[in-house]
């Protein structure tokens, strides 16, 4: 069995880990560790709750005790770049935790706060240096900090630095630092800008994926609707007023989309709220404290805006889209049936989506309870809603009682639609469809869950 002490680490981090309770490294320490201890760089896909910041904090506390130095003022031999001040304090505490022994100095620099305490401790000269990028530079501006010592960079979570729009800070830092440095890249996901980036950046690394949870708790009921796109707002609606009426996050894909349902619910008077990389940190936690009240908003969230929600007691997850990677899926849907506690899982799934929900299927081994039957064909777009068809919630209006006055936005927003669809020929031809949609699951909804 691999132990930390057969990784390479020795005494005064084993006692700091005997002092946590770990007592076997997790896989992606048991990967990555010895190879950081042998200088070479990382590029490492793995999500929170794998064990990473050890993963990294550990070996990089042995190589530089392995090589002590005094600290000079204002100067550092790691320095660690995340995208929160959640998250670098975090880290922080963690580089504290493992090297008590050790007798290395940490300091954690981010922005909202007074600079002045940050700046003394940069000038009494300390080991390691975590950071958000931001702050970082202004300090840097100031001559308050000097990277030219770094010998160590980590650049934690770097598909959310790049999601929050710190690309060109990055990029800045980075060049500031010595080229003879060894390097550690981790992200969650990596789509092409996150490889382009690491490999700008690394020099031959070492990959290590961590194989995410593929099987989600048993207490999260999951079920599928088959929804043409340009219904699934109103199914959404829909699902908001009469089922999904607890704490509940639905998910886009996109920073936009998310926008844009934002706004949506906004006009069908349902009290929401959105975090996605382009809102600002203090946006993102008034949404979460109003998300954590006891009248909380629908939480909309992209998958990397989402990872900062630590909330226990979501009720329901909602798909709005389905990811493109099937790991996202069961990553989500974790948000919910939490602590004990049941939770509930609808997906809306289009005609183009269709491919990741068996995809997502084959992962989970097992298909996903459906709540209405899945067209033969395509999934029909309909031309307009029939005639005198009730829009969603009918016309009874809400049952949730979310926010206010939600029964005339809609009408408007139908009102609209006839009239576009009053432009387009053969209007009404596919109207059954779209009532398969909105009416025939009701029963069907009870079994599947
Ligand atoms: P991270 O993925 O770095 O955020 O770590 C997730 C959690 O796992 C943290 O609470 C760590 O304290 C904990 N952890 C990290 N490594 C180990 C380990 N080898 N054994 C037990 N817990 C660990």
């Amino acid at each position: 069995m691999t132990t930390f002490e057969s990784l390479g680490l020795s005494a005064p981090l084993l006692r700091a880990l005997a002092a946590e309770g770990y007592s076997v490294p997790t896989p992606i320490q048991a990967k990555a560790i010895p190879h950081v201890l042998a200088g070479r760089d990382l590029f490492g896909c793995a999500q929170t709750g794998t064990g990473k910041t050890a993963a990294f904090a550990l070996p990089l506390i042995e190589r530089m005790l392995a090589d002590r130095r005094t600290p000079a003022p204002r100067r550092c031999r790691t320095l660690v770049l995340a995208p929160t001040r959640e998250l670098a304090s975090q880290i922080h505490d963690s580089f504290r935790a493992y090297g008590r022994h050790a007798g290395l100095k940490a300091a954690v620099i981010f922005g909202g706060v007074s600079q002045r305490p940050q700046s003394a401790a940069l000038m009494k000269g300390v080991d390691v240096v975590i950071a958000t990028p931001g702050r970082l530079l202004d300090l840097v501006g100031q001559r308050l900090v000097d990277l030219r010592a770094v010998e160590f960079l980590v650049l934690d979570e770097a598909d959310r630095m790049l999601d929050m729009g710190f690309i060109h800070d990055m990029k800045r830092i980075v060049a500031m630092l010595p080229r003879d440095r060894q390097t550690l890249f981790f992200s969650a996901t990596l789509p092409a800008e996150v490889r382009e980036l690491a490999s700008s950046m690394l020099d031959d690394p070492l990959e290590v994926k961590t194989t995410p949870q593929a099987t989600p708790a048993e207490t999260v009921s999951q079920s599928v609707f088959f929804v043409p796109k340009s219904e699934k707002r109103a199914k959404l609606v829909q699902l908001l007023r009469e089922e999904a009426t607890g704490r509940v996050i639905v998910f886009t894909r996109t920073k936009h989309g998310a926008d844009k349902l934002h706004r949506d619910l906004d006009k069908a008077g349902i009290t929401a709220a959105a975090i996605h990389g382009n809102k600002s940190q203090n946006q993102r936690e008034r949404a979460l404290a109003a998300f954590k009240s006891k009248r909380p908003p629908v939480l909309i969230a992209t998958d990397i805006a989402a990872r900062g929600i630590d909330v226990d007691q979501v009720t329901h997850v909602v798909n709005y889209e389905l990811p493109h990677e099937p790991e996202t899926y069961v990553h989500r849907i974790g948000r919910t049936g939490r602590a004990g506690q049941t939770g509930v899982a609808i997906s809306l799934c289009d005609n183009e989506e269709r491919s990741r929900l068996l995809a997502i299927e084959r992962l989970l081994r097992r298909s996903i309870p459906q709540r209405n039957a899945p067209p033969a064909g395509p999934i029909p777009e309909p031309a307009e809603p029939a005639r005198g068809q009730r829009g969603p919630g009918g016309p009874r209006g809400p049952r949730t009682g979310r926010g206010t006055g939600q029964g005339r936005p809609q009408r408007r927003q139908q009102g609209k639609r006839r009239q576009e669809g009053s432009r387009r020929p053969g209007r009404g031809d596919q109207a059954p469809a779209t009532a398969t949609v909105a009416r025939k699951p009701k029963k069907k909804h009870r079994r599947a869950l």
